[in-house]
């Protein structure tokens, strides 16, 4: 058989001239993971090797691969009413905006989109228009954090705080300004002294606060490194966005749905958002959806006598009655199942029997909120330097060949890409569970 391409060869092959990846190589990559199914917590490739998905896709599946139900909420609603515009309406629409509201207070008025990019770029156009019709046109500035990741499209992708990720597009969207974000683990006198949300307050007074429109953050930066932030961080936020005037946007589009323990992740922190954006875990990622939850005081300032106050702003296919339908059913599973509480203890556990990680001479701090897991490599303990990327490559390329996915965050350019993610389905068995725990343990062996 010799010259015979393997079907797996064949498709790799066909995928490095078809396909075009974020961070493609022109070579056929040997180890490109090409998926054909998935259950639980377990995708099997083309070649009937199977995986343990510790980042459930990109943060999306929370509930985990192969469930029916979902998979037949879509086949229903799009037997039904497969498209319908939201110039009009329909009912999985209206049914999933005030099942959502039963977590908010009855307060938000959802506006719908496919992405989380699309979810926050809802945000600041409401945010714009808001104060333009407030007679405060001036207030077109928003504050985010570097380090953070908030989506690809200009504004997006502006309030994104990665080098990398931005400067081969500029220029981006105009307006967007950064502090720095909350890093306990090189600076822990931030718990008392609160001084990255004081950076917040000080570049407002510099920017002169009537032209700051909002403050975009996650509740914790996620792909940025699991960046846990002070207790009461969010909570001096607020008050700042308060003092001010500005709105403050909760990015929940990976922190949302259960991921740390709660069902947004703004409620570990006691706050409540002007704005909040979803998406991924919203359908656990059986359909592309988002949303962008916007306080009824705001959106009260749209819907006057005059039309030209109305917000002009038109998404094809947001809120399609099939993503809509499987969502309903997602939100049905967590609860029925209890998953916002057993992500809050499955991760307390990990964080507990992960602290043995921490005799290795390389991992400098290990941390984490319900199943959102950051394990931090050093070069040193004490000088706190971010290990090589070649080094953590290495640990993420150990774990797949034992068969499991893990992440890792990145930004060449600022030099820290030194966080292995992990972020397995909420609902992983007694035996996942131990797999990731001994797999991270052995791969860590490698460097
Ligand atoms: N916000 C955050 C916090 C994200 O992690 C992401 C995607 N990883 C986005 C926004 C953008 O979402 P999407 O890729 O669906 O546009």
């Amino acid at each position: 058989l010799k010259g015979v391409i393997s079907n797996t060869e064949n498709l790799r092959l066909k995928d490095s001239k078809y396909v075009w990846h974020a961070m493609k190589g022109a070579a056929p990559d040997p180890s490109l993971l090409i998926a054909e199914s998935a259950e639980g917590a377990w995708v099997t490739d083309v070649e009937g090797k199977k995986y343990l998905d510790g980042m459930s896709g990109l943060w999306c599946v929370n509930v985990g691969y192969g469930r029916t139900e979902l998979a037949q909420a879509a086949y229903d609603q799009l037997d039904k009413l497969p498209y319908f515009p939201l110039s009009h309406s329909h009912g999985p629409a209206i049914r999933l905006a005030e099942k959502l509201n039963q977590y908010l207070d009855d307060d938000y008025v959802f506006f719908f989109s496919n992405s989380g990019s699309e979810a926050n770029e809802t945000a600041f156009k409401v945010a714009r228009q808001y104060y333009q019709q407030k007679g405060e046109a001036n207030r077109y500035k928003f504050i985010s954090r570097y380090r953070a990741y908030h989506g690809n499209t200009m504004g997006a992708l502006a309030a994104t705080g990665q080098a990398q990720r931005k400067y081969k597009y500029e220029p981006l969207s105009q307006g967007f300004l950064h502090v720095p974000p909350p890093d306990l683990y090189r600076n822990p006198k931030d718990a008392d002294t609160l001084e990255s949300a004081e950076a917040i307050h000080q570049l407002m007074t510099w920017e002169l606060g009537e032209t700051i429109a909002g403050v975009i953050m996650e509740p914790i930066i996620t792909g940025g490194g699991v960046l846990i932030p002070p207790e009461n961080y969010l909570k001096r936020v607020k008050e700042i966005c308060d003092h001010h005037s500005a709105l403050l946007i909760v990015d929940e589009v990976i922190c949302g749905f259960g991921r740390t323990g709660q069902p947004f992740g703004f409620m570990n922190y006691g706050v409540k958002p002007d704005i909040i954006t979803m998406a991924k875990g919203i359908t656990s990622g059986y359909m592309p959806l988002s949303a962008t939850a916007v306080r009824r005081e705001i959106y009260e300032v749209f819907i006057g006598e005059e039309t030209n106050d109305r917000f002009r702003h038109v998404n094809t296919y947001g809120g399609s009655p099939a993503s809509c339908a499987v969502a309903l059913k997602n939100i049905d599973i967590m609860e029925q199942e209890g998953l916002f509480e057993r992500s809050k203890v499955l991760g307390e556990r990990f964080l507990r029997d992960f602290q043995v990680l921490m005799k290795n001479k390389y991992v400098g701090d290990v941390r984490g909120k319900g199943l959102l897991l950051g394990i931090e490599l050093v070069k040193s303990k004490e000088t706190k330097e971010p290990i090589e990327l070649e080094k953590i490559n290495e640990v993420v390329k150990a774990c797949k060949e034992k068969g499991l996915l893990i992440g890792k965050n990145g930004d060449t350019v600022a030099g820290y890409n030194n966080i292995l993610q992990i972020a397995p389905p909420l609902n992983i068995t007694e035996d996942d569970y131990q797999f990731i725990l001994n797999t991270v343990k052995e791969s860590l062996q490698v460097i």
